[in-house]
């Protein structure tokens, strides 16, 4: 029997996949990674002395890439771009942490993977720090690695052209893979094994100006993996009176909702705060902390067996109720402790107008996202709802277009150097998961606009869900 994790990452013969499966945090990257290398090790798939190309010097690949060399396998990793570690490379303001989303769980808190000391075969350990840090130790790792190990040889500036093949004439010979490299020009390589670690092929982060007008061009919000304002006092606006609009309903968006209203870089740090701050101690939490572990596994379970997504509106609707009753019950049966969590919510937002920052997304519940950001993005909205009066979220809306005023001179699309300019917004209300919604203009109302409409993938295969081990 195939061993079933090969199967699962496995997109051709000899050709296996690490991108385009959820979860899909760094930590799930390097888990993956690990577990593949070592399969196909043991199931002889690859031996010393194969031929191993990956493509992608992200988390995945250079873990990929290490361990295979570590294990006399002939590698050699290509990345299109300068460097590894691309993404997290240049933001200095994502705090990345490998355990916090595991929360309910009672390990979220360690901050560090693996959770318990290094095993010598984990080539890239990391713990909770800014993304900028983390890719500096791991280009440190890889960089020695490379050193050490002449059968592991590392090509930036490299794309791989077309999916590597195996000639017709030749079905169990080896594939042939196609490269272009400014210098070099193209040429042809063969290898006994593909993995392909090429990571997302984009991030949704564009609508368009005018949606009457397909010629106008694109709004393109601040990228995820992008340094930004989001934790700054002032949120890198000059106006007092800013408003700041959020689009989306999974991770990215929810994530920037908690940064923007409250300055916290973490989840996990605005959760710690909060516990420490309620006299009854962290029982209370703890109490609910359970009831939530039930509810995520439960939607956990139906989202990966729901065919096409079929199934993912109820069960997201129902997580969403349960997270929405444990908060209600919160406030009602825990009077005093509830004033002590929209005290601190609203104390650690003082002064960044929580009130103005909106959330939109388009169903009645937010999409897939770790229960850790949907529990605190509710927590939050009801807290800013008690103290101001304003509903800070707003569902079955999506957005039409944004168009920036770039003022006089400026016609360029944004490229998120407007930030801090007014933007007129249109939202689509009355949307829901299937359907679209009604037009709505709102007018320059908006300083900053963050898009968060999740990822686009190198194939059409679609996203494939996966239940991944959490320790090696
Ligand atoms: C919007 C967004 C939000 C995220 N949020 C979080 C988060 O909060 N926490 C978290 O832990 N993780 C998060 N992730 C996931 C995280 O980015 C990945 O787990 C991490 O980057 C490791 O992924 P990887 O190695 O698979 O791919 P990547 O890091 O994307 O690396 C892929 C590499 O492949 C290269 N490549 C692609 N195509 C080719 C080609 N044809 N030829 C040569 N090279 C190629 C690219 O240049 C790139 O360097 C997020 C991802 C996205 C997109």
């Amino acid at each position: 029997m195939l061993d079933p994790f090969i199967r699962a990452h496995r997109a051709r013969p000899s050709v296996y996949n690490l991108a385009g499966r959820v979860p899909v945090s760094i930590r799930d990257q390097l888990v993956r990674a690990q577990i593949l290398v070592e399969r196909l090790l043991k199931s002889s798939d690859l031996s010393a002395g194969s031929r191993l190309l990956v493509v992608g010097a992200g988390a995945a690949g250079a873990t990929v890439g290490i361990l295979a060399a570590r294990n006399d396998i002939d590698v050699i990793v290509i990345d299109a771009g300068v460097g590894p570690f691309a993404l997290q490379k240049s933001c200095t303001t994502r705090w990345i942490d490998p355990v916090q989303y595991d929360w309910p769980a009672q390990h979220a808190d360690r901050g560090r993977w693996p959770l318990s000391g290094p095993p010598p075969d984990v080539p890239m350990t990391f713990a909770a720090d800014f993304a900028n840090v983390i890719a500096e130790n791991w280009s440190d790792v890889l960089s020695d690695e490379t050193f050490m190990r002449p059968n592991l040889d590392v090509r930036f500036e490299t794309t791989l052209k077309r999916y590597p093949v195996r000639a017709p004439s030749s079905p169990a010979g080896p594939l042939t893979a196609e490269f272009s490299h400014p210098v070099h020009g193209d040429y042809t390589e063969n290898f006994d094994l593909v993995v392909l670690a090429r990571g997302v092929a984009r991030e949704r982060v564009t609508v368009p100006l005018d949606q009457d007008n397909p010629k106008a061009g694109v709004f393109s919000s601040v990228k995820f993996w992008q340094t930004d304002q989001f934790q700054s006092p002032t949120l890198g606006l000059a106006a007092p009176d800013h408003r700041v609009l959020v689009s989306g309903g999974g991770d990215g968006a929810l994530q920037d909702y908690i940064r923007l209203t409250t300055g916290t870089k973490s989840a996990l740090q605005l959760l710690t705060t909060i516990v420490s701050a309620l006299p009854s101690g962290p029982g209370l939490l703890e109490r609910l902390r359970w009831e939530l572990a039930e509810a995520e596994d439960q939607a956990h379970r139906m989202q990966l067996w729901s065919a096409d997504g079929a199934d993912d509106h109820a069960a997201l609707q129902n997580l969403h109720d349960k997270h929405l009753a444990l908060i209600k019950g919160l406030q009602s049966s825990f009077a005093a402790d509830w004033r002590d969590v929209v005290s601190t919510v609203c104390g650690l937002a003082n002064g960044r107008n929580p009130e103005r920052i909106l959330l939109v997304h388009p169903c009645t519940h937010f999409s897939m996202a770790y229960g850790l950001n949907r529990f605190l993005a509710l927590l939050i909205r009801e807290c800013i709802r008690e103290r101001f009066g304003v509903d800070t979220i707003s569902g079955k809306t999506r957005v039409r277009s944004v168009r920036p005023d770039l003022g006089a001179g400026h016609s360029a699309p944004c490229q998120a150097g407007c930030w801090g300019r007014p933007h007129f917004v249109e939202l689509l209300s009355g949307a829901g998961c299937l359907s679209a919604g009604t037009k709505h203009p709102s007018g320059f109302d908006y300083q900053g606009v963050v898009i968060r409409h999740g990822t686009e993938q190198h194939t059409r295969a679609g996203v494939r869900r996966h239940s991944l081990p959490k320790h090696l």
